[in-house]
């Protein structure tokens, strides 16, 4: 698939050289972390420095660290195994934290996908007992970045406690687990350049999490079941990796903008959070007129690898939840894509994509493409 070009790093990121080298080494190897020989002591210590660079690239300390499945779980793990009266969980969170958090009270959006710090504030002061708040760092469809560290202030005042999702941001700007001051935080290895079926949640010191798969006293009781080694050792070594790549990613920003200017040169398009901080990778945009499920299936024949805007796991593409909560029409939202590049994206795919959209949009009976206004 050499001639292909992948623009979907916000679902799975390529894997990273040295991720992959890392996963092959602990495959080589035989050993259950939990065995007291040496083939078992290796195994731990493949998870246990691991466990270190995860840590690092959060700003968090090891012991902070509970490796699980995925990010799913992780999150699961954060909304499910906290002791509290209350939920609360923007409206525009991922699917394995609005689902893991059936019955919360939704925390509204404005129309750029920023949480409304008022209304938590107003909701807070209005609950009785201990709440758990959950907001993420960066949204996985339009990359917009929330304001964690002001909900986490706004929290604290009423004595909430607070989840962050940051599945999406990790690897893709810094993130300082301490300096958001965050309870809990997830975290995914696919997201990251690390393999799939690895994630991470990571609690502050002292907070009690009651474990959700019940077993052997893996990760401190938290998590049973043998541990992934060979995924784990992969996460250890994205997560150095991207940790040393920061800069890098936060210079595709400037590819990002010049796909939006080359888009525009063609045709009108909406870019849906374009007015606050996003993650330097992820823009999300609507082709005018043309639905998702039609461009998707154009720009993968024309070798272009995208993503809608929108959930469909189901195979049917239904309008964003997300586009929704910050106002978005239905009509409108079904023709919103999600273009997100990567550590190993290149200056030529964005005029790839440019070229695509072009012909995509005069070939859904628009005729010559043509710069409208707006
Ligand atoms: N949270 C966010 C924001 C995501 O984008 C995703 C995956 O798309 C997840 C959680 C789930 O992560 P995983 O695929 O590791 O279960």
């Amino acid at each position: 698939m050499t001639d292909t070009v992948y623009m979907d790093h916000n679902a799975t990121t390529t894997v990273r050289p040295e991720a992959a080298s890392a996963v092959c080494e602990a495959l080589a190897l035989t050993g259950n972390a939990s065995s007291v020989h040496r083939h078992g002591r290796l195994a731990r210590r493949l998870i246990e420095d691991a466990r270190d660079e995860v840590a690092a690239l959060v700003g968090a300390s090891p012991n902070d660290v509970i490796f699980t499945g995925c990010g799913t779980e992780a999150n699961n793990l954060a909304l499910l195994g906290v002791a509290v009266d209350h939920r609360f969980v923007s409206a525009i969170e991922h699917p394995s934290v609005l689902q893991a958090a059936d019955g919360a009270t939704p925390l509204a959006v404005d129309d750029n996908g920023i949480i409304d710090l008022a209304a938590l504030q107003a909701l807070l002061s209005a609950a009785s007992g201990r709440s758990l708040v959950s907001v993420m760092l960066a949204n996985n469809e339009t990359g917009v970045i929330q304001p964690v560290a002001d909900v986490v202030r706004i929290a604290e005042a009423h004595g909430a406690l607070v989840h962050c999702d940051a599945v999406q941001a990790a690897g893709k700007m810094a993130v300082d687990m301490g300096a958001l001051g965050v309870d809990l935080l997830s975290l995914s290895a696919h997201k990251i350049g690390g393999p799939q079926g690895v994630g991470a949640l990571l609690v502050k010191p002292g907070l009690e999490i009651k474990a959700q798969l019940k077993g052997g006293g893996q990760e401190r009781r938290l998590r049973a079941g043998t541990e992934n080694v060979a995924g784990i050792a992969g996460f250890g070594a994205a997560a150095k990796a991207v940790l040393a790549g920061l800069e890098a990613m936060a210079e595709l920003a400037s590819w990002r903008d010049l796909l939006v200017t080359g888009v525009r040169q063609l045709t009108h398009t909406r870019v849906y959070g374009e007015a606050v901080d996003r993650l330097p990778n992820t823009v999300c945009l609507a082709m005018p007129g043309v639905p998702a499920e039609t461009q998707l299936m154009a720009f993968d024949l024309a070798g272009v690898c995208v993503s809608a805007g929108s959930a469909c796991s189901s195979g049917k593409i239904e309008p964003s939840h997300v586009l929704a909560a910050m106002g978005v029409n239905d009509d409108e939202a079904l023709t919103a894509i999600r273009v997100s590049l990567g550590w190993n994206s290149k200056k030529a795919d964005i005029d790839r994509f440019v070229d695509a959209w072009g012909a995509i949009f005069a070939r859904a009976g628009n005729g010559q493409t043509r710069a409208m206004a707006g």
